[in-house]
């Protein structure tokens, strides 16, 4: 247990974001700290681009046990950094940073967050799987890498713009034990999912709160009942998207144990506590209003 629990002084974390994203991280690491009883506490600090190094300065000087990084600051951060974990690295993007010491370490706990979901909420094991995903942001590269790393047999990326997708595929080849296709995704085509894949994830920001409405423009009749569909957008948790592949028999996953994943792995680097993660779980069911 910290020497803080029994003291006055709280231990800090946190996110540096810009600008002051709608994130319910707060929500699940202080109900998780309540639960524990420990004296820590999680701050949302606004951080402008251009102040990122003296932010990071600021970090070491308050002596805080780490923090968590939005965009734009996931890439940014980590020539302010100490070391990375090699998952960091392969992914050139930082979300969760742990003290050790007066050292700072760069970890990424998005992926992580996403395979644990599948494990706990699905029972699935990503070993031998063929996953599918949709987009190439920063979400897919976290998740994509990690399922490499976990031993997915084959990812094929399918994005909108050739050159990001394209990237990733190249990434995931050279950086993983992993095989790696990119398929271009041409606005108005509707992409049919292969039907030797097992998984099927939406990691664009389609279907986003306020645009619920909007699904990532896939063939449905190839939505098969032996697929697994899931969807990183945490609002709503059950999206058009899930709502249209449930429609069709496909087991559906949706994005909230990835960001309690995600969440209860951070608590567990920084306070060294296992984390209570059904806490943690109706904390975030709270903010959007469905059952824990
Ligand atoms: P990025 O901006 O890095 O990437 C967005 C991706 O979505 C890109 O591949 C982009 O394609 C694609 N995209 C967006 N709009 C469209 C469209 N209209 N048609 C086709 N493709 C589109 O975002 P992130 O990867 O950081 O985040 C993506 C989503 O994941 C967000 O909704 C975020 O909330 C969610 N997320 C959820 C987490 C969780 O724990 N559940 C954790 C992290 C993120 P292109 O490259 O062509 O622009």
């Amino acid at each position: 247990m910290p020497a803080s629990s029994h003291s006055y002084q709280a231990e800090l974390v946190g996110v540096f974001c810009f600008t002051v994203a709608e994130k319910p991280t707060i929500f699940i690491q202080e109900a998780a700290f309540q639960a524990c009883y420990l004296n820590w506490r999680y701050l949302t600090i606004e951080v402008r681009p251009e102040q990122l190094a003296d932010a990071v300065r600021g970090l070491r000087a308050f002596n805080m046990a780490g923090i968590n990084l939005t965009i734009p600051h996931k890439v940014a951060v980590i020539p302010h950094l100490d070391e990375l974990s090699p998952e960091a690295e392969v992914m050139g993007a930082v979300n969760t940073v742990v003290r050790v010491g007066d050292r700072l370490i760069g970890h990424n706990t998005d992926g992580k967050g996403f395979v644990t979901s599948l494990r706990q909420d699905v029972g699935i094991d990503p070993a031998g799987q063929r996953v599918v995903f949709l987009g190439a942001g920063g979400a897919a590269r976290a998740m994509s890498v990690e399922m490499a790393l976990a031993g997915a047999s084959h990812v094929t990326i399918v994005n909108r713009s050739a050159g990001r997708g394209q990237e990733l595929a190249r990434l995931l080849n050279e950086r993983t034990p992993v095989e790696a296709s990119f398929v271009p995704w041409h606005e108005r085509s509707h992409f049919a999912v292969p039907s030797d894949a097992d998984i099927l994830v939406n990691a664009t920001s389609i279907g986003l709160f306020p645009s619920v409405d909007a699904m990532p423009d896939v063939e449905l009749d190839s939505l098969r009942p032996d697929l697994l569909v899931c969807d990183v957008i945490p609002n709503p948790p059950r999206t058009a998207f899930l709502k249209a592949a449930q429609a069709r028999g496909a087991r559906t996953l949706d994005g909230l144990g990835m960001l309690v994943g995600q969440g209860a792995i951070a608590f567990e680097m920084w306070t060294g506590v296992p984390a209570p993660v059904n806490v943690m779980r109706q904390a975030l069911a709270q903010v959007f209003g469905v059952e824990g």
